[in-house]
C-alpha cells in the first residue's frame, strides 16, 4: 500500500514535471493587418481561446531564412550567421544561396531549438522548416522530412501530429516546428493590394488552420499541446514604376553582386566610400551603408557574412541590375521598423492565457518563451520573457493601461492626504490664535 502511494506520488511529480508538448507553426509570409483585412474565421476562433499578438517586430533583413532561425535562436541575424536569403562567407569563399543545397556549416553559429531540447531528454521534429533538415552541430531533429514544397500541409501536419504522439512503445516528440509556404507564395505573384487574389490564398491559409486543428481534436492533442502560431515577415506591393537600376548607378565591374532586393550586398572592387557615395547621389529610395556605419537598431554590423557595402532601398522600391523587368509584384526584406513587414503572433493551449491581447512583441522573445514552455535551459539569446511572461496563463501581469490608472489613483490620494494634513494643520492654527 505504501509502495503504492509512493509511485503514484513519484507519478504525479514526474507529470507534473512533464510539459505538454509545444508545436510551433509559420504561415511565411502572413502580414500582421491581413487579420483585420481578411475574415480568418479559424484562426481567430483558435486565438479568441488563447493569445493574440497584433505585431510582431521581426528582424533585418525581413527574409524567411534569417527570421525563422531568430524565432528557433533567439538571436539576430548577425549572431545567428543566417543573415539573407544569399551570402557569401569571405573565409570559406563559399556562396548561399536559398532554394540550392547549401553545406550545414552555414548554419553553426547557433543552436536552434531543436537540437538543444535534445539534452534535456526530449524528441524533436522539424517539418520543412529553415535548417530543420541539416545537421546543425552534427545534429538534427530526431525527426524530419527534407525539404519539399510539393508536400502537402495536411501530409506535413500528419507527420508532426503522428510523431508528438509517439508510437505506443516510444514516448512522442515535446517539441516541432512546422512550416507552410503560403500566404507569401501568393503574396510575391499577386501583391499584398490585390484583394480578391489575397482573399483566396488566405481563405486557403485559414482553412488549413481548421486542418490543423481538426488533426489535433481527433488525435486528442487539443487542449494538451501548446499552439504557436506565427509568421516571419509581411508583404509589400512593388511595382515598374519603382525600380532602382544599379547600372545607372555603378560601373558593372566595380563591384560583385551577393544579394539583390531590397537590400543589396556589394562587394566592391574599387574604395568601398566611393561606391556608397555613387549610390546614394544616384537615387533617392536608396540608401547605402559602409558595413561600419549600419544603423546599430538593425544589428546588422557584427558579422564577417555581411558585405562592406549594404543598400537598403525604401518600401515598395526594388533594386535590379539593369531593365524593367519587376520579377515579384509583392516583396519584403526591407527595414523591420516598417509595420508592412511585420507578422503576428497567435498561440492556444494549457499553458496560455484565454481571450487575452497584446499589440506587440519582438521575435526574438519568442525564443525564451518557448524554453520556458518547455523547461529548456535557453541558450544565450537577444530576447527577453519579460512581456512575453503575460501571455501565460500561470503569470499575473498588469496591463500598462491598468498600471498607468493605478499610479495616477496613487498620485490623487496623496495630494488628498496631503490636502487634509494642510487643513487640519491651519485649522489648529487658528484655534490656538483665538
Ligand atoms: P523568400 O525569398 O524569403 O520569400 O523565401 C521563401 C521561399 O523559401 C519559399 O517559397 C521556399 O521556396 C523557400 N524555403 C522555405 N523553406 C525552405 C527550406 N526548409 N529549405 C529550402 N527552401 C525553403
Ligand atoms: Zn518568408
Ligand atoms: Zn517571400
Amino acid at each position: 500500500m505504501l509502495l503504492k502511494i509512493l509511485l503514484g506520488f513519484l507519478c504525479g511529480v514526474t507529470a507534473q514535471q512533464s510539459p505538454p508538448p509545444l508545436l510551433l507553426v509559420s504561415f511565411d509570409g502572413f502580414r500582421a493587418d491581413y487579420l483585420k483585412r481578411f475574415p480568418m474565421v479559424n484562426l481567430k476562433l483558435l486565438y479568441s481561446q488563447g493569445v493574440l499578438v497584433d505585431e510582431l517586430t521581426n528582424v533585418f533583413v525581413t527574409k524567411t531564412f534569417p527570421n525563422h532561425y531568430t524565432m528557433v535562436t533567439g538571436l539576430y541575424p548577425e549572431s545567428h550567421g543566417i543573415l539573407a536569403n544569399n551570402m557569401y562567407d569571405p573565409v570559406s569563399h563559399q556562396y548561399f544561396h536559398i532554394g540550392e543545397k547549401n553545406d550545414p556549416w552555414w548554419w553553426n553559429e547557433a543552436e536552434p531549438l531543436w537540437v538543444t531540447a535534445l539534452d534535456s531528454g526530449y524528441k524533436t521534429a522539424g517539418m520543412m522548416w529553415p535548417g530543420s533538415d541539416l545537421p546543425i552541430r552534427n545534429r538534427t531533429p530526431t525527426h524530419f522530412l527534407h525539404y519539399d514544397p510539393g508536400v502537402t500541409f495536411k501530409q506535413r501536419v500528419g507527420n508532426v501530429t503522428n510523431w508528438i504522439i509517439g508510437d505506443g512503445k516510444e514516448v512522442g516528440v515535446k517539441f516541432a516546428a512546422l512550416y507552410w509556404e503560403e500566404p507569401d507564395k501568393s503574396g510575391h505573384f499577386y501583391g499584398p493590394d490585390n484583394t480578391t487574389a489575397m482573399a483566396k490564398a488566405l481563405k486557403e491559409v485559414d482553412d488549413n488552420i481548421g486542418v490543423l486543428v481538426s488533426e489535433l481534436k481527433r488525435t486528442g492533442l487539443w487542449g494538451r499541446i501548446n499552439l504557436l502560431i506565427a509568421s516571419d515577415h509581411g508583404m509589400t506591393q512593388c511595382s515598374t514604376e519603382r525600380l532602382i537600376r544599379l547600372d545607372d548607378c555603378l560601373q558593372p565591374d566595380s563591384y560583385t553582386l551577393v544579394d539583390l532586393a531590397p537590400v543589396t550586398a556589394i562587394i566592391p572592387h574599387t574604395d568601398p566610400k566611393a561606391i556608397v557615395d555613387l549610390l546614394n547621389k544616384c537615387h533617392t529610395h536608396i540608401t547605402a551603408y559602409l558595413k561600419e556605419d549600419i544603423p546599430v537598431r538593425l544589428h546588422y554590423r557584427n558579422n564577417i557574412r555581411i558585405q562592406p557595402v549594404i543598400v537598403i532601398a525604401d518600401e515598395g522600391w526594388t533594386i535590379v541590375q539593369r531593365g524593367n523587368k519587376l520579377r515579384k509584384v509583392g516583396n519584403h526584406g526591407y527595414d523591420n521598423a516598417l509595420s508592412s513587414m511585420h507578422p503576428f503572433l497567435a498561440a492556444t493551449g494549457p499553458s496560455f492565457r484565454q481571450g487575452y491581447h497584446i499589440s506587440s512583441l519582438q521575435s526574438v522573445d519568442i525564443y525564451p518563451l518557448m524554453c520556458h514552455l518547455l523547461s529548456v535551459p535557453p541558450q544565450p539569446n537577444n530576447g527577453t520573457l519579460t512581456k512575453a511572461r503575460c501571455l501565460l496563463a500561470a503569470e499575473t501581469c498588469l496591463d500598462t493601461g491598468l498600471v498607468i490608472l493605478l499610479m495616477v489613483l496613487q498620485v490623487v490620494l496623496l495630494v488628498l492626504i496631503m490636502a487634509a494634513l494642510l487643513y487640519i494643520l491651519q485649522r489648529n492654527r487658528r484655534r490656538s490664535v483665538l
